[in-house]
């Protein structure tokens, strides 16, 4: 900071700052912000340096905002009301008839509803999952609640027990796609992009699957879709096309380092071998897959062979939190069945959460670090909490002692998005109403969907 005169805009001071750049680095120390983006990072709390907004994070740890590269903000309002089932059932019976059943006021309050929480939750960066219709509602909630959004409109032109809202024409749905991107991809300063996301194999005709590659590729949009999640769906992809799951998204081009697929659960060494040859993203999603009882991805191996992996909750029906932490926790844990308890330690889940969920969604120099030059996404997490105290690594602080309430403070893009743990780009209360409003005229939508 030294010969600099410029006031700050924020200045976060007095906290144990956690830069996520080097493993087990952490210090006392300041966090300077100007026009969005971080100027400053060093230890040391002595003289006070002028800024419009100062954060004291005495007693608390202040790390990059979290990112998680699998979530579906739409499904949000189906919240308690999918519980119990396993993942195809979950789809026809649940799912489907609830975004089929969603207008563009239920898309709009589904979507606050998951940012909201995300944000104060610490989650500054997701990957989303859109359903087919009135995508543009979730790209508004985005700008106007200040989160880091990529997010796409779903395809799904096929598929035993869809319900019949949602199967589109396919060229229409390629066509919505690219407008949809076209408008948004580099919205809001950079903040917002688009990613092409065909549902799953079992959702697309192969004409669509192709299509969708050859549009982000075209565009150099990223492309999400889901994978090797249950083994019913395995098998109907083994039987329908002939190959396994993998070697089929290959043939049709959804493999590569622009593709994240949700799950990876169900995998056989040669794939997992493609997977990483491709530079294939593969977002793990424990606790929705523990509550599908759909499997345990066995991240330890994917990680040794190479494959990029980063950290989601997946949707509201299916976990039924939007918590990296509760994410972070049962990643740090449940590995260790397979593997013994040093499977996966608390430095490399927090990573995964920040640094390398920011890598795989090609956010390195924009997000996932502390570092001067990067957009300030920054978390402020309460050292004060009971399960905190009274010391300790602080990763292991944040990993098995912390959870989404912990999160006092969060910054986007240089913007206070929370503070003291209130959302402060919208009322929360506004979005409470809204929720609860839309959930029962969907509702009353679905009675005559559900098959
Ligand atoms: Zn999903």
């Amino acid at each position: 900071m030294s010969g600099e005169t410029t006031v700050l805009d924020i200045v976060i001071h007095s906290g144990t700052v956690m830069p996520m750049t080097d493993r087990g680095e952490s210090f006392e120390g300041i966090v300077g912000i100007r026009d969005g983006r971080i100027v400053l990072v060093e230890p040391g709390c002595e003289d006070p340096i002028p800024s419009r907004e100062t954060i004291d994070a005495s007693g608390c740890i202040v790390l990059p905002g979290f990112v998680q590269a699998h979530v579906h903000v739409v499904q949000s309002l189906l919240r308690h009301q999918a519980d119990d089932m396993a993942l195809l059932d979950w789809l026809r019976l649940r799912t489907w008839p609830y975004e089929a059943s969603l207008d563009g006021d239920g898309v709009q309050a589904a979507a606050e509803l998951g940012i909201a929480e995300l944000l104060t939750g610490g989650t500054t960066t997701v990957l989303d999952f859109g359903t087919t219709h009135d995508h543009d509602r979730v790209f508004e909630a985005a700008e106007a609640l200040g989160i880091r959004m990529i997010s796409g409109k779903t395809h799904m032109d096929m598929g035993e027990g869809v319900s019949p809202g949602l199967l589109e024409d396919t060229e229409r749905s390629l066509a919505d796609a690219e407008a949809l991107g076209k408008r948004w991809h580099g919205a809001a300063g950079g903040r917002l992009r688009y990613a092409v996301a065909p549902r799953f194999a079992l959702s697309c005709t192969r004409r669509l699957l192709e299509g969708c590659a050859e549009l982000a590729r075209r565009h150099g949009w990223l492309l999400q879709s889901h994978a090797s999640e249950n083994r019913d769906e395995v098998a109907a992809v083994r039987e329908a096309t002939g190959m396994g799951n993998i070697d089929y998204l290959d043939a049709v081009g959804l493999t590569g380092e622009e593709v994240v697929l949700a799950h990876g659960i169900h995998l056989s060494p040669e794939e997992t071998g493609r997977l990483a040859a491709t530079g294939t993203r593969i977002c793990h999603c424990p606790g929705a897959n523990l509550k599908l009882a759909s499997g345990i991805a066995d991240v330890p191996a994917l990680m040794a062979a190479g494959v990029p992996v980063a950290l989601g909750a997946d949707g509201a029906p299916c976990n039924n939190r939007l918590s990296i932490f509760q994410e972070m926790a049962l990643a740090a844990t449940l590995h260790t069945l397979r593997h013994g308890p040093e499977a996966m330690d608390a430095w490399t889940v927090l990573d995964l959460a920040t640094r390398a969920g920011a890598r795989a969604l090609h956010l390195d120099g924009v997000t996932g670090t502390l570092e001067p030059g990067l957009r300030a996404d920054i978390v402020v997490i309460d050292g004060s909490g009971w399960s905190l105290l009274p010391a300790g690594d602080p990763a292991a602080r944040v990993v098995y002692g912390a959870t989404a309430a912990d999160v006092r403070d969060v910054v986007v893009d240089g913007r206070v998005v929370v503070r003291e743990r209130r959302l402060r780009t919208k009322a929360p209360e506004t979005i409470r109403d809204h929720a609860v409003e839309a959930w029962r005229a969907v509702r009353a939508r679905m009675e005559e969907v559900i098959p």
